[in-house]
């Protein structure tokens, strides 16, 4: 019987945090990036950012986000969107929308 990805258990959860942990530690990432090297779906990426945010605050760490922004009008998402990219620009309504990147800094 094929399992549903979010029914995983705890370990790989546990798993897949560290994973995103070491590489946004390291680098700046955008969704697409952080699924590729942490071989996760970007929807399991996007669950787990809030909780990973969540945790790096109580160790005196924050997960720093680039808001998305539009490549045509230079539109900032700030507001908006915080863990997905938008697929249009409310502004132009231009599709050239490069996606929010990640990374993780030690609290100042
Ligand atoms: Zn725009």
């Amino acid at each position: 019987m094929a399992k549903a990805r979010d029914d995983a258990p705890p370990e790989r959860t546990q798993t897949a945090r560290e994973a995103m942990l070491e590489l946004l530690r390291e680098r700046t990432l955008t969704l697409r990036e952080l699924s590729q090297c942490a071989s996760l779906s970007e929807r399991e990426i996007a669950t787990h950012l809030p909780h990973l945010e969540r945790s790096l605050r109580a160790q005196g760490e924050s997960l720093v986000i680039e808001p998305a922004r539009c490549l045509a009008c230079n539109f900032d998402f700030s507001r908006r969107t915080r863990f997905s990219a938008p697929s249009r620009c409310p502004a132009c309504k231009s599709e050239r929308i490069e996606p929010p990147r990640f990374r993780i800094e030690l609290e100042p």
